[in-house]
Formats: C-alpha cells, structure tokens, sequence
C-alpha cells in the first residue's frame, strides 16, 4: 500500500472539519472529494465543483476552503445550513459522462441528508440532472423538475441591496442616483442582471469584460460606459464591483483604486483575506465581505428545500442589507476589518446554536431501549 505524500488528517483538523468523504470509480474514471465543514446549524450544502487539478492534495486543499467558506456563508446569512462542497477530479469538457455524475449522486445518497449538493464551476443543471436520478440531496435543479433554476438574478439583487448598505454608511443616504459604479464581469449572469438594478435607480455605470462583445446590449440599453481591464482599477468612482474573478483584491491593485467601496458578487476577491481586508480598511475603503453580499444565490437553493418561491428568495436576499449594517457595525465598534467582523458573527452564531442543541429533544420515546442502555 502506497504511504500518503501528506499529512491529511493535520490539514483536516487545521480547517476543523467534521468529515472529508473520497469517491472512487475506477471503472468511471470518478475521483471525487467532498467535504462537510460543520453541520451544526444543518444539512451542510455547497457546490460541486469539477476541475483538472494538478494533485490530490491540491484539490483536497481546495475541498477544504470552500466548504468552510460555506458554512461562514450560511451563518452569516441567518440560514439552518451548514458548510460543505465538492470537488470531482477532471476535465469538465472531456470526462463528464453521465454513469460519472449518477455514481457520484450515489455517494451524496450515501451521506443521507448530511451533505447536499448543487451547481459550481465545472457542473452545469443538466449535470445535477443525472445526479437527481440518484439523490434527493440536490439543489439547483431547473424550475421544470421543481427547483429553483439560476440563482444568478437573486444573487444580483442581494448584491445590489448590499451596495446600498455600503452608500449609506459612506454617504448617508441609500440612493444610488449618479453613484458611480464599476462592474467587472459586466457581461455574465450576475453581472448583467445587477446592471439593470444599479441603472434603474439612476447609477452612472463603468463596465467591464473579457468578452466586449457582452457589453454591447449593456451600453445600449443602460447607457454604461466601457473601460479596459487596468482601468477597473485605477478609474475614480464610488463603488468597485468584482464580478468575475477571485484575488482581485491583492498588493498590486489596492494601492491603485481610487473608490470609496469594494462590493460585488464574485467569490474570494481578497487575495489574502486577512492581509488585504486590512489593507482596504486601512486605505479607508469599505469591504463588503463577499460571502455575506453573494449569499443571495445560497439563500436560492435554500428556499428550494422548502418549496420554490421567487418572491420568498428575493425577500430574504434583501436582509442582506440589515446583515451588512451589523458586519459594518461591528468592524467600527472592535476596529476590525468588515471580513474579520462577518466571521465573528457566524462564529458566534453557530456556537449559540450548539448550546441551545445540546438540549435534546427524544420524539418517539422507546421505554424497552431506554431501560436496556
Ligand atoms: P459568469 O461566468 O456568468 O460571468 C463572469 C463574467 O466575467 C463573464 O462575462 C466573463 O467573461 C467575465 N470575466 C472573466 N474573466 C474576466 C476578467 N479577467 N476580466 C473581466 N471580466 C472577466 O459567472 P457569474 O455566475 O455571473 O458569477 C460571477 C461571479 O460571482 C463569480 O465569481 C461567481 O463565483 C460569483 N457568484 C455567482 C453566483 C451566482 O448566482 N451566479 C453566486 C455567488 C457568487
């Protein structure tokens, strides 16, 4: 038996996770981790991610961070989940297939309820279609089969409350009538959708994309002007909005933004979470943590465990500007980076919960067992 290149369970334990789960089907070709951070307020729910990562220990890494980001996630955003994801080892053009995703549905079915997953990089509906065939414990899934279909308007939505959060702790005022708003990743799901919300209330747009030829219908119709890729960073605005990549925020670019917000949907956007969150702080620009301003696509597929209702989601999306006031509220109070503030809270959040389900609740009494024990 091979000896393992690494220290698996010291990494484990230095995430603090309750259970890393490995799939294996040789005959499928399935290489699969998923990882279940806590499930202390609930069933831990998190993506799928399928990527060629280089080495096992690469996408045990990644397993790891993402599935604790979840549970901070679903803490901060007052929701009975826990954190957890998945990663599938491989190339999702070349080796998707669909006995791959059945048999991987099968080891979520496998974790009864403990872990449920849903869409990410990688993995698209059709692909949670074949896993449905074989779990209940998916999310996701296209309105025709009774889900919540793409969480990206709901996503864009919470952005756009969370941004109107940050203009009035800077400004006073909640309106965004001139503020001047860059969007990098204009042109993708969440980006076009929180175009239209910042412009119909009278926002001044600067945007951005790798593909311009996205942009075109955003410049028509919203009056938003296109800026090149270094000029995300250098154009004097009022908001920064990341919509497209992670590790925006990094030594490079914050010495050169000249906003007074950095709030937007795309996931990890501080290089080093806590080295650029004080940074920003330091430079006076406020920092909508990004998984407390994106939750509104988890608070989707949440509300799909309870029966889809758009009206419902889009309802709690819009607590996302009470939950930013408080994270802002304690960054001032303790003089602590908005990111270092939002994990306070789901911390605190999920150790009150435990207290109150250490009381045990016994449904269905069996004096026979009781007595036996
Ligand atoms: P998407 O792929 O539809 O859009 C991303 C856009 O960014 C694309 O138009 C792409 O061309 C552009 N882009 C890529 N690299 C770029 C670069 N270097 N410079 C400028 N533009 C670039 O993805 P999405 O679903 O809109 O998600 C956007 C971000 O929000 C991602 O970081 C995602 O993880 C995060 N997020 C999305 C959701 C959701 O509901 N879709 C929920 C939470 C978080």
């Amino acid at each position: 038996m091979q000896k393992p290149s690494f220290p698996a369970f010291d990494l484990i334990e230095s995430y603090g996770h309750e259970q890393i789960v490995y799939c294996s089907n040789k005959e499928l070709g399935l290489k699969a981790i998923i990882g279940i951070h806590n499930t202390t307020l609930g069933p831990a729910l998190g993506g799928t991610r399928m990527w060629n990562y280089a080495n096992d220990e690469e996408a045990l890494v990644d397993v790891l961070r993402l599935s604790r980001g979840m549970t901070y996630k679903a803490a901060v955003a007052g929701l009975n989940l826990g954190g957890g994801k998945a990663v599938i080892i491989g190339d999702s053009r070349t080796q998707k297939s669909e006995a791959l995703f059945r048999a991987f549905g099968r080891f979520v079915e496998g974790l009864s309820g403990r872990y449920i997953t849903a869409e990410d990089v990688g993995t698209s509906i059709r692909d949670m279609e074949y896993i449905m065939m074989e779990t209940r414990h998916v999310t996701g899934v296209p309105i025709e089969v009774g889900g919540s279909g793409d969480p990206s308007p709901v996503t864009a939505y919470g952005t756009y409350v969370g941004i109107k959060a940050c203009v009035n702790e800077v400004f006073g005022t909640d309106s965004l009538k001139d503020k001047k708003v860059i969007i990098q990743g204009a042109g993708g799901n969440v980006g076009k959708h929180l175009c239209k919300y910042l412009y119909e209330e009278g926002a001044i747009l600067f945007i951005n994309d790798l593909f311009e030829d996205k942009l075109k219908p955003i410049v028509e119709k919203y009056k938003a002007t296109i800026i090149k890729d270094d000029e995300v960073f250098t154009t004097e605005a009022d908001v920064l909005s990341p919509a497209a990549l992670g590790g925006i925020i990094n030594d490079e670019t914050i010495p050169k933004l000249r906003v007074k917000i950095v709030a937007g949907a795309a996931n990890n956007q501080l290089d080093d979470e806590e080295k650029h969150g004080k940074m920003l702080k330091d430079k006076g620009i406020l920092y909508a943590p990004d998984y407390v301003i994106n939750a509104g696509g988890l608070i989707n597929v949440y509300n799909e465990l309870e029966g889809y209702n758009r009206e419902r989601a889009l309802k709690k999306a819009s607590e996302i500007y009470d939950i930013l006031k408080r994270v802002i509220e304690i960054s001032k109070k303790e003089n602590i980076p908005t990111e270092a503030a939002s994990k306070k809270i789901a911390e605190e959040r999920i150790n009150a919960v435990s207290h109150a389900k250490r009381i045990r609740i016994y449904r269905d009494v069996n004096l026979f067992k009781l007595r036996n024990q």
